[in-house]
């Protein structure tokens, strides 16, 4: 039977926006050392707005038409800035013909009989555009924790757009009252290496994995469970679901995917990041009672 203890902390938890799916999740809670953490949804809102398009050989107009054409498809939260700034500016968009989205990586399709690639330059070079001539300009902006995604037309690189994506109000709270308590923390992300470095330094993350494919997502948490350490996994998307299964505690975010919840043994409900540090103190309190 359960102690009734753990289902005092259960309630106690939900008061504070902290959801257990069960006992067991309480009580692993007590040994994580270690946090992987998703960036994008996680640490940020997950709302990026587009705050910067350069463009080279093409109207300014034209290109953001022709990517928004594109990314009308797309669920991707960049996806969404890039149509968001498109309509804003009354730009119209036109119909996209075999359309693909890769995973962590970008979209293609065809506007008008013109193929149209976005994405992070991995895709772009895998498409044979060479991004090298961007790349000055997107480091610059990578400093600034904005996040660069390269448009190609007919295999032109013509342009660049990035989008910033605010990081939550309570994270630097967060962070700082997990390291307090001696947890190691490991910011895991598909974004580019000095987007994720900008983050990080700000947050004072000090262990970043970046550039990760959704699929190597899993491997990353199994390494450290390998190294000995109990570890915890926080994610908002369905990228993220198997990670979080894999880890020895899941904390799926209440304002992102059904499939990272029901992958999760805890949810924040409203992607409160202190949730976690409250959630440890919670299970040290309850397993004290127990034992
Ligand atoms: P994260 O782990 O930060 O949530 P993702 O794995 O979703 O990131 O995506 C990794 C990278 O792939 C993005 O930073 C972006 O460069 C590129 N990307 C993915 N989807 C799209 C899209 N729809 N449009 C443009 N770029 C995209
Ligand atoms: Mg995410």
């Amino acid at each position: 039977a359960t102690p009734i203890s753990i289902t005092v902390a259960m309630g106690q938890g939900a008061r504070m926006g902290i959801l257990f799916r069960n006992a067991e999740a309480i009580e692993r809670m007590r040994d994580i050392d270690t946090l992987v953490i998703d960036k994008t949804g996680t640490l940020t809102l997950g709302r990026p707005v587009l705050t910067n398009f350069i463009v080279k050989g093409i109207a300014d107009d034209e290109a953001l038409a022709l990517i928004a054409s594109v990314e009308q498809l797309s669920e991707h939260p960049i996806g969404l800035a890039i149509v968001e700034n498109a309509k804003a500016r009354g730009l119209t968009l036109r119909p996209a013909k075999s359309f693909d989205a890769i995973n962590g990586l970008g979209v293609q399709a065809d506007i008008d009989g013109e193929r149209v690639l976005v994405g992070n330059h991995n895709f772009l070079a895998q498409h044979g555009v060479d991004t090298q001539s961007w790349h000055h300009q997107a480091e610059a902006l990578r400093t600034e924790a904005k996040t660069v995604v390269f448009f190609a037309v007919d295999g032109i690189p013509v342009g660049i757009a990035a989008v910033a994506d605010p990081i939550k109000e309570n994270t630097p709270e967060a962070i700082a009252t997990l390291k307090h308590l001696g947890i190691r923390i490991v910011m895991l992300t598909g974004d580019s290496q000095h987007t994720a470095n900008a983050i990080a330094r700000h947050l004072g993350i000090d262990e970043v994995l970046a550039e990760v494919l959704p699929e190597d997502k899993t491997g990353h948490v199994k390494r450290l469970q390998a190294e000995g350490r109990k570890v915890a996994m926080a994610g908002d998307g369905i990228n993220d679901a198997p990670a979080l299964a894999q880890a020895d505690v899941g904390i799926a975010m209440g304002t992102g995917t059904d499939v990272a919840m029901e992958s999760a043994s805890i949810t924040l409900v409203k992607g409160d990041l202190r949730g976690i540090e409250r959630a440890i103190l919670l299970s040290h309190a309850t397993m004290r009672n127990i034992h």
